[in-house]
């Protein structure tokens, strides 16, 4: 199942709603098994704090039995989130219908067949930990034991690689949410200072032209930073990548935007000027707000 219960906000100073974005491109609603936010509540905080347009990017698992395995019918989120966007049209909201696709090589066949078959907003694929995952919370400290630190995320970064390979995603999200799990036996100090290990990911990423999320929920979790952190987002850029967004993953309707502003700042300081989202047709570019550009970006 994916461990992504969002009930750790730990009230971090960095991770203070947001005011006056243009997106919130990751948002979980009472459509996913994790969350029971209705979509009237994210659409309501977005009008008031002028955040114009927002993701819902509900759970989707492949794996029998998991909790997110239709949870709720492609039709009855389609219908929820469509009427939703009819009702906030008009009140300064843009409201998307996305998914966020667990990503599980074993199952790569049926998510394609799903997407071929199923038409979203905007889709992003994720690595979430399952119960039999090293990474889970009874077995990790064992896992970490003794393992070179290239070997302790393997699994997951392995994993990650080809979801991004499949080419099945507009973005991958939180892209080290291992980080979660590791802490405190692997800090994220531990794997910012290990850059190396996230190369053949950023790799994947820009040859495939798929987006890198920068998602904040990592700021109200241990690791107290974004999944992934600046370090590595700047050196995305360095290595060509041009596709980045960013989404707060709330779970919670106190976490709505929480975050995205010191998210928006990490893209703009790694010389992004724009957010790679899409609305159903094309890719589009959402420009970061002027507060965040510099000259030298693009
Ligand atoms: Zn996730
Ligand atoms: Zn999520």
């Amino acid at each position: 199942m994916p461990a992504e219960l969002g009930g750790t906000s730990s009230g971090s100073s960095l991770a203070v709603p947001s005011r006056d974005l243009p997106l919130d491109s990751h948002l979980h609603t009472n459509l996913s098994p994790d969350s029971g936010v209705p979509i009237d509540e994210y659409a309501s905080q977005a009008a008031e704090n002028a955040i114009a347009e927002i993701a819902i990017t509900d759970h989707v698992d492949f794996e029998p039995g998991a909790p997110a395995f239709d949870f709720v019918p492609f039709a009855i989120r389609e219908r929820t989130v469509r009427e939703a966007a009819g009702r906030w049209a008009d009140r300064g909201v843009a409201v998307r219908f996305g998914v966020e696709i667990t990503y599980d090589s074993r199952f790569e066949g049926a998510i394609r067949e799903h997407l071929a078959t199923h038409r979203y907003d905007y889709v992003i694929g994720s690595v979430h930990v399952y119960a039999e995952s090293p990474f889970h919370s009874s077995r990790v400290a064992r896992w970490v034991e003794g393992q070179r630190l290239e070997d302790v995320v393997a699994p997951y970064f392995d994993e990650v690689e080809r979801a991004i390979r499949s080419e099945l995603f507009d973005t991958i999200g939180h892209l080290d949410f291992v980080k979660r799990y590791l802490h405190p036996y692997v800090t994220a100090a531990q794997l910012g200072a290990a850059p190396e290990l996230y190369e053949r990911l950023l790799v994947a990423l820009v040859d495939t032209g798929t987006a890198l999320e920068v998602n904040t929920s990592g700021l109200r979790q241990p690791a107290a930073e974004t999944y992934p952190s600046a370090g590595i987002v700047e050196r995305f850029q360095l290595l060509g990548g041009t596709r980045v967004c960013a989404g707060s993953d709330a779970h919670l309707a106190r976490d709505f935007s929480a975050g995205l502003e010191a998210g928006y700042r990490v893209a703009a300081a790694a010389g992004f000027g724009s957010f790679a989202f899409r609305r159903g047709g094309d890719r589009v570019a959402v420009a970061l707000p002027d507060r965040f550009r510099t000259p030298a970006h693009t």
